[in-house]
């Protein structure tokens, strides 16, 4: 009987042991070839990379440059936190295209790097864009705005607009609405009401994505023509104010306010901003809202009130009323915004 005899205990141990000396040696033989060949694989690229280096670094510093300038371009577009140095640089590689444009004698190296610097980078002529969005900028005297509240609507029109437009009819009051305009007929039939109740209309934004119109002139420029256009197209009428999504001065606008403001003003167009702000985005109770704007409206003679008409602001729509007749009471006339009142700027 082979199997539980001395003989076959001493087999078993020798081939136990057997197995642990050359398992491991065989591993050991294969992990070491693997090794010896990567080596020569990291050796084979180190000399390849050092060859790259001396004979084409013009090449690679341009692609280097590119791929910066790359980055920087997307963190512009992109990014709500720009620094101020971002824009240096912008400026500052403006510059570099610059010269190399007229600049013939600059060396290849330097012609080959700036040009790809300047197609990357293409100076658009904003004001040759939309060649028909233009308003007459009226030049005359600002009516005299003493005692008149500006009562102004952003976001709209909503489900909650024809609400809205109900209580300011039963008051006999005119009113202001920054419109958001869709491209769909219940939109367009709502801004057709906001119209044809005397109200003004002015543009808000197409859009109301704070990265992509803040981004360049031009795509403010490309949101604000899409809501410009719906306006038309559903109303007639050419809207000459407008409202800066968050204001003129927000977190996403530092590197762009200023042009976006001097080709809007070519164009004939004037921004409002506010001086009370309702908060009625906060959620606040319709007392709170009362109680806010009341006492807001008494610092200035000419308040220029900030609502918002979206679907989710009923206390909006539940405060209103009360609002416009006790502004009444403290002897306000009511009125609304376009180019012959003196614009309020933050
Ligand atoms: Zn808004």
């Amino acid at each position: 009987m082979y199997f539980g005899s001395v003989r076959f205990f001493k087999h078993l141990i020798l081939t136990v042991a057997a197995l642990l000396i050359i398992v491991p040696t065989v591993l050991c033989i294969i992990l070491f070839i693997d090794n010896a060949k990567k080596s020569a694989e990291i050796e084979q690229l180190n000399s390849a990379i050092a060859g790259y280096n001396q004979s084409d670094c013009v090449t690679e510093s341009s692609s280097e440059q590119a791929d910066s300038e790359l980055s920087v371009t997307q963190s512009d577009t992109s990014s709500k936190n720009d620094t101020p140095s971002d824009s240096e640089e912008n400026s500052d590689r403006s510059d570099i295209s610059g010269e190399a444009e007229t600049d013939d004698t600059s060396s290849e190296a330097e012609s080959s790097s700036t040009s790809s610097e300047a197609e990357s980078v293409p100076k658009v002529d904003v004001t040759a864009l939309y060649p028909d969005l233009y308003v007459k900028p009226y030049d005359g005297e600002y009516e005299n705005s003493q005692n008149t509240v500006y009562l102004t609507f952003d976001d709209g029109p909503s489900i909650l607009t024809e609400n809205l437009l109900y209580y300011l009819n039963k008051q006999n009051i005119k009113a202001t609405f920054f419109v958001v305009p869709e491209r769909t007929e219940y939109c367009y039939s709502l801004l057709k009401k906001i119209a044809n109740g005397g109200h003004t209309i002015g543009i808000h934004t197409a859009s109301h994505d704070y990265e992509k119109i803040y981004s360049s002139v031009e795509a403010y420029l490309d949101d604000f023509n899409e809501a410009y256009t719906i306006v038309a197209e559903a109303t007639g009428l050419s809207p000459d104010i407008y409202r800066f999504p968050g204001g003129s001065v927000n977190d996403y606008n530092s590197e762009t306010r200023e042009e976006i403001i001097t080709e809007m003003s070519r164009r004939g167009f004037v921004y409002f901003d506010w001086n009370v702000d309702s908060n009625d985005w906060q959620g606040l109770k319709w007392t709170q809202l009362y109680n806010n704007i009341l006492s807001d409206c008494e610092e200035f003679s000419s308040p220029v009130v900030l609502f918002h008409n979206t679907g989710d602001r009923e206390n909006t729509i539940y405060v209103i009323e009360d609002i416009i007749i006790a502004l009444k009471q403290k002897g306000y006339n009511f009125g609304t915004l376009s180019q012959k009142v003196q614009p309020v700027h933050f």
